[in-house]
């Protein structure tokens, strides 16, 4: 049976006489610094100098320095800068690991792949969120919080374990629950996720439904309400309740077509293509191609990324959505 951690297995203590190096400002480090800031830790954001979110930091009202600053000071550093930049930055705060510190990671990838190969004096663990970082702060703020992996490559200090646990509890994770796993499994399942369904597939699914509806000649607007904007309404409920409630919610016409057609949609050539893009995964053969891709300055990437900001329902949305206006932008 899988054990879940709440605050009350948790030791915020453990984090008070020390100072956590949060190394990047973005999605998830803006959120892991004012977390841990609110719950009373010595956080310090370190960036490249020039870097534009300098001043928005100190507006913040925390610390930063530049990167290798920030590691000297640390007792924890959290890498929370791209996962294709870290290796380069892991370069950059080598010079001042000492034994005991700990390297933390909010994905996996870099070690489960060996882009990072840490020395064996210092601890290695991995506090992950399951949650865009923006969430991560807005359910911090209103006394919530998201649940999180935690995960111990290396335990050199014997203390990894607890720590991950009060880091978690730092950034409000286990007010929801935060669950042990290993940087394998994490790194896999996260990529799977989000090839599969979370990005991936719903996207794709998104796209393909309003597009056949289209060229039947139905009406675009009518389309993007159909098969993007009542999305939302339906993953709420579904969210909230299981896929019982949103079945309880739809009509019984909705339910029987749901029952019946849904396999049609998934079936059993989807669901060897799933299979497929999991051994991608696990080979290593995505992580190598995607750093590679990065490497030749991302040309696909970027062309990939460009075609999609162009395709109608992203016009047809931006167009609708206006008159929606209490879809504020975040
Ligand atoms: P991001 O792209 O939102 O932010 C990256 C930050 O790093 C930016 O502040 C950027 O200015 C800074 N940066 C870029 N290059 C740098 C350099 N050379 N030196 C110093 N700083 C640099 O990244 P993110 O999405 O928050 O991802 C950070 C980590 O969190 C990754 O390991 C990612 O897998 C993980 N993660 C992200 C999410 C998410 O919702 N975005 C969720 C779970 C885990
Ligand atoms: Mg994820």
């Amino acid at each position: 049976m899988v054990n879940i951690y709440y605050d009350r297995d948790a030791d915020l203590g453990l984090l008070k006489d020390k100072t956590v190096a949060v190394l990047g400002y973005g999605s998830q480090g803006h959120a892991h610094a004012q977390n841990l800031h609110d719950s009373g830790v010595n956080v310090v954001v370190g960036l490249y100098e020039g870097s534009k979110c300098w001043q928005r930091v100190l507006d913040d009202g925390l610390a930063v320095a530049t990167v290798p600053e920030a590691a000297a000071r640390a007792d924890l550093i959290v890498f929370l800068v791209p996962d294709m930049v870290q290796p380069q930055v892991y370069t950059q705060i080598k010079p001042h690991l000492r034994p005991g510190k700990a390297l933390v990671f909010a994905h996996g990838f870099n070690i489960l792949y060996g882009q990072i190969k840490p020395p064996a004096d210092v601890d290695v663990f991995m506090v992950a969120p399951k949650s865009p970082g923006h969430l991560l702060r807005r359910m911090y703020q209103e006394n919530k919080g998201v649940p999180a992996l935690i995960a111990v490559e290396q335990d050199y200090s014997g203390k990894a374990r607890a720590m991950a646990l009060a880091y978690a509890c730092g950034i409000g994770s286990t007010r929801a629950g935060v669950l042990e796993t290993t940087f394998q499994e994490e790194t896999e399942s996260d990529l799977f996720g989000e090839q599969v369904i979370l990005c991936g597939g719903i996207t794709a699914l998104i796209k393909a439904s309003y597009e056949t509806l289209v060229e039947a000649g139905y009406e675009p607007h009518v389309a993007y309400f159909e098969c993007l904007n009542e999305l939302k309404l339906i993953v709420d409920l579904i969210y909230e309740g299981g896929l019982s409630l949103m079945r309880y919610s739809v009509s019984d016409t909705a339910e029987y077509g749901d029952l019946t057609r849904g396999p049609r949609i998934i079936n059993e050539q989807v669901r060897e293509e799933m299979r497929k893009i999991l051994k991608e995964i696990q080979t290593g053969a995505f992580a190598k191609e995607w750093i590679l891709e990065y490497k030749a300055d991302a040309p696909l990437f970027n062309a990939l990324r460009r075609r999609e900001r162009e395709h109608p329902i992203e016009k047809i949305g931006a167009e609708l959505r206006q008159m929606m206006p209490w879809l504020k932008k975040s």
